[in-house]
């Protein structure tokens, strides 16, 4: 299998995500059958000096095996549970690697704070220097409905950005990404290499693969989109194929391998695309629309037709075009929504006189705008 394999990009540090499916495969309890073969992969690569990060699910099914399959599908029962599993999670991996494991639990607010972003940034790299496996998760327990990452391969594309990972590894129960669905049609083939993910790839991607993950082809593919753009290369490869994790560990491409990106979005523009969430909407008229798209330059409260939301200075928001559908730009605001609705259509220098004090020229300053 190996010899006739494409080679695997040159790396140094990557994140592997490993999915329900292989740590909770009857998707009752955690078992080790699957991660003995992912587990000799991380030794291997560790002692040849590679940097790996773990992403790894597992939680919420070790909880429920641990109460004897509760009936738990309410969000309050599954954060409780994981609150239950994650240590049994990170145990099970200790167990079997012959290196320390540290745990870090990640929720989406984390990478939206820039703050914090940094932060998990710094900590996640001085692990990495100290020769420790940070085997990272959702923070599952304490993550808010609406702004759950809810599946671990998204969340192992914002690792990988955030640890600067030169691969991210999706290791899963499927062998990659098919022209067709392996499942229903018997002659479907392998797709090796994706140079662009785009509408044709992700219609490929059908519906959820699982009962246990959250994650189906679909998360596979956005989280493999995300970290293409940020220039990281993505493999989907079967974790339960021992001759899979063989050829990963000789440096050949055992699955489906989406390429980076030739010219990787810079860390804060893929930040504010992915990771912010916004609070508000604004609608900009022509002049604006053509000032931002074309000429690079900063929004303006002239430029502003109308304000949605109620959101604070310093949130971002999303930027409309007049009747469009979709907002063509996303961007970090320097005014109250109440403050831009006195302001908006109206020139700099009118704004002493409507606000009372000399208040920001642009409403989105270029260097925090980024198009869509
Ligand atoms: N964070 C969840 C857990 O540990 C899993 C999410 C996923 O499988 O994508 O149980």
């Amino acid at each position: 299998m190996n010899a006739s394999l494409p080679p695997l990009p040159p790396w140094r540090r990557a994140v592997l995500k490993v999915g329900s499916n292989l740590i909770a495969p009857e998707g009752r309890r955690l078992s080790t059958r699957h991660l003995l073969g992912i587990a000799r992969f991380i030794t291997d690569a560790k002692a040849e000096g590679r940097e790996l990060v773990l992403v790894s699910s597992g939680a919420v099914a070790a909880g429920r095996a641990l109460l004897g399959n509760p009936d738990a599908s309410a969000l309050p029962a599954k954060q409780a549970l994981a609150a239950l599993g994650q240590p049994r999670m990170v145990e099970v991996w200790a167990r079997l690697l012959d290196l320390p494991c540290a745990q870090v639990l990640l929720a989406f607010d984390d990478l939206q704070n820039r703050r914090r972003f940094v932060n998990a940034k710094n900590t996640l790299r001085e692990l990495l220097r100290l020769g420790v496996l940070p085997v990272v998760n959702e923070n599952d327990s304490v993550a808010i409905d609406e702004l759950r990452l809810g599946d671990n391969d998204n969340l192992a594309a914002h690792v990988a950005v955030l640890v600067e990972a030169d691969l991210l590894v999706l290791l899963s129960d499927v062998d990659g990404l098919f022209d067709a669905d392996p499942r229903s049609t018997p002659g479907a083939n392998r797709i090796e290499r994706v140079a662009v993910i785009d509408d044709a790839v992700f219609a490929l991607a059908g519906g959820a693969g699982s009962a246990v993950g959250t994650g189906g082809m679909r998360t596979k593919l956005e989280a493999a989109a995300k970290a293409t753009a940020r220039g990281i290369p993505t493999l989907i490869a079967n974790g339960r194929e021992a001759a899979a994790l063989e050829a990963l560990a000789r440096g050949r491409c055992p699955g489906t391998l989406f390429e980076a990106t030739a010219s990787p979005a810079s860390a804060k523009a893929h930040w504010m695309r992915h990771a912010l969430a916004c609070r508000g909407r604004l609608q900009v008229d022509a002049g604006a629309l053509r000032a931002l798209r074309e000429r690079g330059a900063s929004l303006l409260p002239a430029g502003v037709r109308a304000v949605d939301g109620a959101f604070h200075a310093g949130d971002a928001v999303e930027v409309f075009a007049e009747g469009a559908a979709q907002p063509f730009a996303k961007g970090i605001v320097q005014y109250d929504a109440g403050e831009l609705r006195r302001v908006l259509g109206r020139s700099s220098a009118e704004l002493p006189a409507l606000l009372g004090y000399q208040g920001p020229d642009t409403v989105i300053h270029r260097d925090d705008l980024v198009l869509l």
